[in-house]
């Protein structure tokens, strides 16, 4: 249909395929032959076109959502098994020069306190977090050519490296900033970022336009091309996302999708994290026009349906939920999850007074990071924080290989395992330790492997004694 590998992203994302693909998905949503046959296709476990995808996505038959349902867990047990990797955002600086109407950074909004973290304060957030048991950190700035120039952004980078406090070290620092220029992506490239994070906010060129009317952001063709620069510059993880509730959410998934399809079929690899953030009300921001927009159960069946569709990709989901989405969304699909988050900037060392404006949107799940690990073992989960396949070496189109072939669980599990002792030797209360080494214990008899599962509890014993990896 395409000649994929040599169209931009912008070209590829058209306008008219994903109304194509719309028009596809009405007709035939209904039609029993053409749901059984894509159902039957996604459980090969090896993914759907944006088409059909869509046509799933516009089906209300129960009997058919029960068994995209059933198969989203399936797959997310198959290739990401019961562990969830956690992560804190830190916000560096909400100096801003964009007009983006949804968002409380914008450049207009005179009664936000714009602050800037200097290195020592960048020290002693870290530090807070790392108190907290924190290894993995999203860095969020706004884009000010002046007051965030790649050059704090990459000293900041370093900075965060280089804290070593009691046992805690900063092992994956992921970074979601602004569209930026090939020579800066190999700066963060070569500065040993994690994933490069960008939102594209929303597939509609034209309701992009009218939402981000003024600044750098405007130009839909370099935000939306972001990433191709990205890899062109080395970062070969880069973590897709729409801002759902800004636009008409089929359209979005179709073009989320066909934006992982590009990825693939140019870079040989896909997303390795997809987000799914919802619109949130922020100061300045019309808490009527903006609030969600989606309902819950929409909001469930697209997860579930990324996880079908993208199988492989990591999938991420913030505080911006709160305790019962999350919940749901951990069963149909999400692999990684944001704890005991402030979005804030300097938050975690200074506790956000109740008038504070600063935040970037309000936080829905405002519990601490241990509470959070308690509660995923509770539900059966491994809180996992392991970067090992990032510290390997392991990106792109590595870990995307790895991941197809099922094979990453063989390695992840024991390391999950693993990061999740030392959380509880050094950071944990009383009762997540408890439930905590009774999870590690009934855990670790499920690696098949007897080898790897001698050296797992060999592991395991060395960091009771103190041993840190
Ligand atoms: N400034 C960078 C950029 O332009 O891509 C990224 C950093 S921004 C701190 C991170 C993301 O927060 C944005 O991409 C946007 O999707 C999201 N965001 C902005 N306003 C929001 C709101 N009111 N509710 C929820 N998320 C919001």
């Amino acid at each position: 249909m395409y000649d994929m590998k040599s169209m931009k992203a912008e070209e590829f994302i058209s306008d008219e395929e994903i109304q194509a693909t719309l028009r596809y998905a009405d007709e035939n949503k209904d039609n029993m032959e053409v749901l059984d046959a894509i159902i039957a296709k996604a459980k090969l476990g090896k993914g759907l076109s944006h088409r059909e995808a869509s046509v799933l996505l516009a089906c209300d038959n129960e009997e058919k959502l029960q068994e995209i349902y059933d198969l989203a867990r399936q797959i997310k047990e198959d290739y990401y098994g019961n562990r969830i990797v956690l992560f804190a955002p830190l916000y560096l600086s909400n100096y801003c020069v964009n007009g983006c109407l949804y968002c409380p950074y914008h450049a207009k909004n005179k009664h936000i306190s714009r602050k800037k973290l200097t290195q020592d304060e960048i020290r002693r957030e870290v530090m807070a977090l790392q108190d907290m048991g924190h290894k993995r950190l999203a860095i969020e700035l706004g884009e000010d050519p002046v007051n965030n120039p790649i050059e704090y952004v990459l000293e900041s980078i370093n900075t965060i490296y280089n804290i070593k406090h009691k046992n805690g070290a900063i092992r994956r620092v992921n970074v979601n900033i602004a569209a930026t220029t090939v020579e800066n992506y190999k700066k963060l490239h070569d500065a040993g970022i994690g994933t490069y994070i960008l939102f594209q906010e929303t597939y509609n060129k034209k309701s992009y336009e009218e939402l981000h009317p003024t600044g750098p952001k405007h130009d839909y063709a370099y935000h939306t091309e972001a990433m191709d620069r990205a890899q062109e510059g080395g970062i070969d993880d880069v973590g897709l996302g729409v801002l759902f509730g800004l636009e008409g959410y089929r359209y979005e998934f179709a073009g989320l999708l066909m934006h992982a399809e590009h990825l693939e079929a140019v870079h040989g690899v896909g997303p390795h994290t997809i987000s799914v953030p919802r619109v949130k009300k922020a100061d300045d921001i019309d808490p009527e026009a903006f609030d969600n927009g989606i309902s819950d159960e929409i909001f469930e069946k697209i997860i579930a349906l990324i996880r079908v569709a993208v199988p492989y990709t990591g999938m991420i989901i913030s505080t911006r939920e709160g305790k019962t989405v999350r919940e749901k969304a951990l069963e149909l699909g999400i692999s990684q999850i944001s704890g005991g988050s402030r979005t804030s900037v300097g938050g975690y060392v200074e506790e956000e007074p109740d008038d504070d404006n600063s935040a970037q949107f309000d936080v829905s799940d405002r519990r601490t990071l241990d509470e959070v690990l308690n509660w995923l073992i509770t539900l059966g989960y491994v809180p996992s924080f392991c970067t090992a396949c990032y510290r390997e070496g392991r990106t792109g189109d590595r870990f995307m290989s790895l991941c197809k072939s099922k094979q990453i669980l063989n390695c992840c599990h024991p390391n999950a395992l693993m990061t999740l002792k030392e959380y509880l030797e050094d950071y944990a209360s009383e009762d997540t330790k408890k439930k905590g080494l009774a999870m590690i214990e009934s855990e670790l008899k499920k690696i098949p492997n007897e080898k790897v599962r001698q050296i797992a509890a060999q592991h395991l014993a060395e960091i009771s004694e103190g041993k840190r990896d």
